[in-house]
């Protein structure tokens, strides 16, 4: 057991981690919480009045004035994947190494794809909610059947793979658009496209599952819901910011598109969640893709397990890194 002087000086977003992380962060740092969706100026003054050494971004934003808070920073540590919310070019320039959870979450998440497939096909949200107010929809139902139907992947890292591998009893056809993947990866029965507009085209199912980075933002706009057939559904776990929001209300309200699946959005909280609601048929979650038992223990242990390597001095996971540069250059 260190002694109170020489513990690990660590803030973390959010109010606490899962008890397994707890237990790894006991005896070794000594953690302040910044509470969920810290406002970034609060968040650089805590960071800098802690003289933090680890910095473990569960909600919230690591901006440059996070990272640049405290001279003794050495990591900033994702309880996740999607790094859109930290300034990479910052830590990098000093060297930072930022970390994400790779291996916690892609099942859930892939889980919860699935969940909001089923979901909008069989209507469930809306005949739950009919049966719980009484009424007895049976004979006015017609849902949409998944086997055999053609699902489009946009993004087959972690979790679109996942995803594929989870609908391989309903028989669907595959298709992935994802640009930098190697095709000796892609496994013979899923066909690849060089165009997203094919996929879009064929696709009964578009599912969202890249990054949002400069190049997938808005990814899927007017044009691209334009493209999609009327009956499609648009699932979208990745990010927001990887659809246009406003061009996804238009193509829900003109019918474009059949329905959409959302677990991500633009701003979250977003600032007008009815007018969202009212533009057609929606399953709607709050970002919870990632919250089940098991993926949150995994994130806490992971980030955990990532802060503690670099503040000790071993070389951190190269396939966890969001800024793997900063290994091959000499500072
Ligand atoms: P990953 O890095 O394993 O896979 C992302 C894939 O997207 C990669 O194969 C990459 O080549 C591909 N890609 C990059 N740019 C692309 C583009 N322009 N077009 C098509 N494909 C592109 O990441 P992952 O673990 O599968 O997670 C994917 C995303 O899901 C994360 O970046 C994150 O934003 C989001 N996510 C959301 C939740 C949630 O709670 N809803 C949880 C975890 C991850």
């Amino acid at each position: 057991m260190r002694s109170e002087k020489t513990l690990y000086r660590v803030v973390s977003t959010g109010d606490s981690l899962a008890p397994e992380a707890m237990k790894l962060l006991e005896g070794t740092c000594r953690v302040v919480f910044a509470g969920p969706y810290p406002e970034p100026s609060r968040l650089a003054h805590l960071v800098r009045q802690e003289k933090a050494q680890g910095l473990i971004l569960r909600t919230g934003k690591a901006t440059a004035e996070v990272i640049q808070a405290s001279p003794d920073l050495k990591i900033v540590a994702k309880h996740g994947v999607g790094f859109d919310s930290i300034d990479v070019a910052a830590a990098t320039a000093r060297r930072i190494p930022v970390l994400i959870s790779a291996s916690a979450n892609f099942e859930s998440v892939a889980e919860h794809a699935l969940g909001l497939m089923i979901s909008l096909a069989r209507d469930i949200p809306r005949m739950d909610g009919r049966m719980h107010q009484g009424f007895w929809d049976k004979t006015q139902a017609r849902g949409v059947e998944l086997f055999r139907k053609t699902l489009g992947l946009i993004g087959f890292g972690r979790i679109g793979r996942r995803v594929s591998q989870l609908v391989a009893p309903l028989q669907m056809r595959i298709l992935i658009s994802d640009p930098y993947i190697p095709q000796e990866s892609i496994p013979a029965e899923i066909r690849r496209v060089s165009q997203l507009e094919s996929l879009l085209k064929e696709a009964d199912i578009v599912s969202l599952h890249c990054p949002l980075t400069e190049e997938t933002r808005n990814l899927i706009g007017n044009k691209e819901l334009g493209t999609m057939k009327k009956t499609a559904f648009l699932i979208n776990t990745a990010r927001g910011g990887v659809v246009d929001e406003e061009a996804l209300i238009a193509a829900l309200r003109e019918g474009e598109i059949a329905g959409a699946g959302l677990d991500t959005f633009t701003k979250e909280p977003p600032d007008d969640l009815r007018r969202l609601c009212e533009a057609g048929k929606l399953v709607l979650t709050p970002h919870i893709a990632a919250s089940t038992d098991a993926a949150f223990t995994r994130m806490g242990v992971e980030a955990v397990q990532n802060t503690l390597t670099v503040l000790e001095g071993r070389l951190p996971d190269k396939n966890s890194m969001a800024n793997p540069e900063i290994l091959e250059t000499k500072g």
